[in-house]
């Protein structure tokens, strides 16, 4: 099977009531942790990179990985995804690359950090809607600004500043009519990073009366979560106990993901949890053997730890079963699709 346009599998999530994890990657180790786990779980990938990732990647390097996920794995459907695209450029070279789907995040200016104005963020994401639909790559807006800052990417707000740009209901539904976008982000209270919240977040600290009246004003767009991972206190121990220093915090409990899947959330990114795995597994081998010095003593380690982590993400969002029962769909199809004006 080839790359599938994102649509796809969120369209076969949404009408089965489940959500799809949506994992960054950046190299090798990764890539196979995710296919791995996916075949297992019998699961369909959504795999994203950031600007970070591409310019780490070369670009060339994550394409080819890509081609060998696909080549390896014929029975799962794979999406690739361009994380918070800071520009209608980056969108555009990203499809170029062969990204089944694209993120124009026009809630902030292409510096990626200042919040911009409604008009802006209009603009932009229905200049990369055209170009996309046309050739049938899925597009991802964000309406409202996230917390915190990923890959360099991020107003950095935080506390009251952040509930200033929590999404507003009314303005998603007009974002979506203006724009066309097939699936939006919502800013509801959760950040980027690993440092979400000082304490245990419940119902009060996230808004999911937020989504649930968005899901009701716009049933048929997928609602994207960002900065979703959950924050293992046993991933961040593993780390501690092997020479790390991260201090106490909390991300977002598999519980509150579970019920934004109610409410029509249906990709859900996760990228700090993996990152932690990762490293806790490769302190643990360096710490545990000082003498070792073979890159795949730790990277193996960290590769099935990072794959131990999409596992239990794919059972718990309930794509876990569905890879093999999506329908096979071709960018060519789903053009189509755009074109005659039923999607
Ligand atoms: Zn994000």
């Amino acid at each position: 099977m080839s790359l599938v346009p994102m649509r796809a599998l969120l369209d076969h999530a949404a009408e089965h009531g489940y959500g799809v994890a949506a994992f960054n990657v950046n190299n090798m180790e990764q890539i196979q942790a995710i296919m791995a786990a996916a075949e297992e779980t019998d699961s369909p990938v959504i795999v994203q990179a950031s600007r970070g990732a591409r310019s780490y990647s070369q670009d060339s390097y994550l394409r080819h990985l890509m081609l060998a996920a696909i080549e390896l794995h014929p029975e799962i459907p794979v999406a690739m995804h361009q994380d918070h695209g800071n520009s209608p450029a980056t969108c555009f070279s990203a499809i170029e690359q062969g990204f089944t789907s694209c993120m124009m995040d026009g809630s902030l200016l292409e510096d990626a950090k200042t919040p911009a104005p409604y008009d802006y963020n209009v603009k932009v994401t229905r200049e990369v809607v055209a170009h996309a639909h046309a050739r049938g790559v899925t597009v991802e807006g964000e309406i409202g600004c996230l917390g915190g800052i990923e890959d360099g990417h991020g107003a950095g707000l935080t506390g009251a500043d952040a509930m200033a740009h929590l999404t507003d209901p009314a303005q998603a539904e007009r974002f979506v009519a203006d724009t066309g976008v097939d699936a939006l982000a919502v800013a509801i209270g959760t950040s980027h990073g690993a440092y979400k919240f000082k304490r245990k977040p419940t119902g009060e600290v996230l808004k999911m009366e937020i989504i649930a009246e968005i899901h009701r004003r716009l049933p048929n767009t997928h609602l994207v979560m960002h900065g979703s991972s959950s924050v293992p206190q046993e991933l961040i121990d593993v780390i501690n106990r092997n020479g790390g220093e991260i201090p106490e915090t909390y991300g977002v409990p598999v519980s509150e993901i579970r019920a934004g899947i109610e409410n029509g959330v249906r990709k859900i990114n996760v990228d700090t949890d993996n990152r932690l795995a990762m490293t806790g597994a490769v302190r643990k081998v360096l710490h545990e053997n000082r003498g070792e010095f073979d890159p795949r003593a730790y990277l193996k380690p960290a590769r099935e730890a990072m794959q131990q982590i999409c596992r239990e993400r794919m059972i718990a969002f309930g794509q876990a079963g569905h890879a093999r029962r999506i329908p096979k769909a071709t960018l060519e199809d789903y053009a189509s699709l755009y074109q005659a004006g039923r999607l």
